[in-house]
């Protein structure tokens, strides 16, 4: 007999849910905070002012700065399958018009474009 395959839910996905479903504002104050203390560079990227790219620490779990903002702007508890992408290549980048969602296939294909043939800004 096969057993049924249930997904388990991470806890980090549950910790969106609870976040979007609970505390959505006190959450996009988070974003608020994340987005001003970037810089704009030459591409329209908004960079965090770190080395690696941020994480930031709410009510008990963190995660990626770029995965937060857009977990709580598109108000979507990603699941483990699901990869925030960037379309720009710059892991430090938080502009919510520079992220996207897809899988981890996805995520493996932008790296391999990005290393032949760059970024392609018209895109953005
Ligand atoms: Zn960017």
């Amino acid at each position: 007999m096969r057993t049924p395959y249930f997904r388990e839910r991470s806890q980090l996905q549950a910790w969106y849910e609870n976040l979007i479903a609970n505390h959505h504002q006190e959450a996009s104050q988070k974003v608020e905070e994340l987005l001003n203390e970037t810089e704009q560079d030459e591409n329209g990227c908004w960079v965090t002012p770190t080395v690696e790219p941020r994480k930031l620490r709410l009510r008990g779990e963190q995660d990626r700065a770029y995965r937060f903002v857009y977990c709580i702007t598109h108000r979507l508890a990603a699941t483990r399958d699901q990869v925030i992408r960037h379309r720009c290549h710059n892991r430090r980048c938080i502009n919510p018009r520079h992220l996207t969602i897809g899988d981890r296939r996805d995520n493996l294909q932008d790296e391999r474009d990005r290393q032949a043939n760059g970024v392609d800004w018209g895109l953005l």
